[in-house]
């Protein structure tokens, strides 16, 4: 063998190590199922690199006391595969934490995901070679892989947020964010807890500690309209009665508009007496859980019958809470509900008629600075020993802008999502060839039962990625115009909805700088998802496809398979 050859050899080791058809960022319901897909259903090579040391995402990050579904559990899974469905129990309506977690480590054994897993590595770029029409991955240990497909799985609510309040590492005592809880246990006993944030997490983690705790203090900027949860166990004869309606559950789930197995029970409120309209609550509010937020289907465009839904929600705070000044605190009235995410509840309302706990409404006293000692505000300094931050994330955009990620001519993503997300079909963009988002911003996602989202992106993106491959098409990437028509149709949407009148993370309020614009699609579940396998059966419509490896030694201007828009 001459030198030559023995060196050739050695880079070819090389490259099968590092280089693969796809590297996916992220191992939570998105990532996981990508990998199964892309590996085991097309036999395509694949790495996935995570950061945290196991799987799980959102639920091994968010490990704080009371963190639990909201979405009910039998549906709150994947629908892919049957042995799966048939082999896990849940135990309760609503799962905690501990729970999904452990049915996302039994999917990834059950499917012997792990060993194309990476843990530990975080993808600090990802930057987009033209020559070679390859993505080139780098993590945080400095080493470097090349993919045909770059896919980010890495969530819409997975980078923790903490306002500039100044002075949170000054503090002298015990500091969380709930979404970065420790995994060894927390002790509250005695404590004087402060606890920042009244959305979906601290409405979770207020009741939780207040028993455990010496003194709680609650800091509320806005109040929100907490929905009971009405929890409960599952028994053998709900699951048996689950798994035997289990394909007419899950058809239901993935044809709807919001990814739950039942849509709005009425049509609107409008018109309607006080009466007539509280009768139709009623029932829905003993259910409990998001079938409430579904009783009128116009609940997000008319803002009669928003009212009508909202006034009841602040008539049971008000009863609920013993003390008239109080109640009238957590009472919402500066938005209309489900505006922002609406958050459902085991006992946070009752919880602030125990005697150890408070609230500080931070409108009428905001805060000013954390000290080594508490909190302070405009009004007064607070002394704590544990400050829990449930001040949320951000959200949609953040952990996709974490890292640098480059186009075509080194654009990044973060100079031209500027003024905002652009997308197509809010899983491409346009200069990102062979980039996927998987619940990107302009999808549904965040507005929906999350894993019905998250299987239809994954089946679209891998049987398109399969479907390339099939047919030696090197590179595929929305058109302008197609990315122009969709963020158009985006703001359209979101804008005939009471969703852009609130100051939500939504609309990236809650994170100074960032350009206030209505992120997820509002369109419906169902509506997007015929509309992402129209394009695909459209033989991507919207998509330019380049014609052949050949082609991509040349830089430049790339050879066109089919122009389906041009731009
Ligand atoms: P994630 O679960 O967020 O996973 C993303 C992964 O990517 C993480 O493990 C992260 O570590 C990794 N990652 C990110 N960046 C990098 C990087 N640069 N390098 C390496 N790895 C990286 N949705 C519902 O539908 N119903 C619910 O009831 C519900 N409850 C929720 C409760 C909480 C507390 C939170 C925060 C969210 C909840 N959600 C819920 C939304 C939830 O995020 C989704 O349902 C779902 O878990 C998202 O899965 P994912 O795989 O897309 O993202
Ligand atoms: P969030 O909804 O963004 O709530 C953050 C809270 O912190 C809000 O009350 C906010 O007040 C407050 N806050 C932010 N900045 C502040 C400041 N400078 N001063 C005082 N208060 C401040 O975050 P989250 O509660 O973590 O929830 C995020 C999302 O995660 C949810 O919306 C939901 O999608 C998901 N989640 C789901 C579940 C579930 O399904 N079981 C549970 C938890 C979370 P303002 O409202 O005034 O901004």
């Amino acid at each position: 063998m001459s030198e030559n050859n023995t060196h050739e050899s050695a880079v070819t080791a090389e490259t099968a190590e590092t280089d693969y058809d796809a590297i996916v960022v992220g191992a939570g319901f998105s990532g996981l199922y990508l990998l199964h897909r892309l590996r085991d259903e097309f036999g395509l090579s694949v790495k996935v690199i995570e950061k945290a040391d196991d799987v799980g995402g959102t639920w091994y990050w968010n490990r704080y006391p009371g963190a639990r579904c909201d979405s009910e559990s039998h549906v709150y899974c994947y629908s892919f595969n049957d042995e799966i469905l048939e082999e896990w129990d849940w135990s309760e309506r609503y799962p905690e934490q501990p729970e999904v977690l452990e049915y996302l480590r039994f999917v990834a054994d059950h499917l012997d995901l792990r060993r194309d897993i990476d843990f530990e590595r975080e993808v600090t770029s990802a930057v987009f070679d033209e020559a070679g029409g390859r993505w080139e991955i780098t993590t945080d240990d400095g080493s470097q892989e090349t993919a045909r497909y770059f896919v980010s799985a890495v969530g819409c609510l997975s980078k923790p947020f903490i306002p500039d309040f100044g002075g949170v590492d000054s503090f002298e005592g015990d500091w969380y964010h709930t979404g970065k809880w420790p995994h060894e246990p927390v002790s509250f006993s005695g404590k004087r807890v402060a606890i920042i944030g009244t959305g979906a997490t601290g409405i979770q983690v207020i009741p939780e500690v207040a028993p455990e705790a010496g003194e709680l203090t609650v800091f509320q900027r806005t109040p929100n309209y907490a929905v009971p949860a009405r929890n409960r166990p599952l028994d053998d004869k709900d699951r048996e009665e689950i798994k035997r309606n289990y394909d007419e559950i899950l058809e239901k789930a993935h044809n709807s508009g919001f990814g739950h197995p039942f849509e709005a029970a009425h049509e609107t409120a409008e018109g309607l007496s006080n009466e007539e309209v509280e009768e139709l609550l009623q029932p829905r509010w003993e259910e409990g859980g998001f079938r409430y937020m579904l009783t009128f289907g116009d609940l997000i465009t008319n803002p009669e019958t928003n009212e009508y839904v909202s006034d009841f929600i602040r008539d049971r705070i008000r009863e609920t809470v013993n003390d008239p000044e109080l109640g009238e605190k957590l009472v919402p009235t500066d938005h209309y509900y489900a505006t922002k995410r609406p958050p459902l509840h085991t006992n946070y309302y009752e919880t602030f008629n125990r005697d150890n706990v408070d609230l500080v409404d931070v409108r009428e006293t905001p805060i000013e600075r954390i000290t080594p000692e508490g909190v302070r505000t405009t009004d007064a300094d607070y002394e704590f020993d544990t400050i829990i931050y449930a001040t949320g994330f951000d959200a949609m955009t953040g952990t996709l802008l974490q890292m640098d990620i480059r186009g075509r001519d080194g654009l990044t993503l973060e100079e031209k999502w500027s003024d905002g997300p652009k997308t197509y079909l809010g899983l491409s963009v346009h200069s990102f060839p062979n980039m996927f988002t998987i619940t990107g911003p302009q999808s549904p996602s965040v507005l929906s039962n999350m894993p019905v989202s998250i299987e239809h992106h994954v089946e679209w993106v891998s049987e398109t990625i399969k479907s390339l491959v099939d047919r030696d098409v090197p590179l595929i990437e929305p058109t302008k115009t197609a990315e122009d028509a969709w963020t158009e149709h985006n703001r359209q949407v979101g804008e005939s909805t009471l969703y852009t009148e609130a100051d939500s993370w939504y609309m990236g309020d809650n994170v100074p700088g960032k350009p206030r614009v209505f992120t997820p699609y509002v369109g419906g579940v169902d509506v997007y998802h015929d509309t992402i396998l129209e394009a695909a059966e459209k033989d991507y419509e919207g998509f330019e496809l380049t014609e052949s490896t050949q082609d991509l030694g040349r830089q430049g201007e790339q050879p066109r398979l089919s122009v389906m828009e041009g731009d």
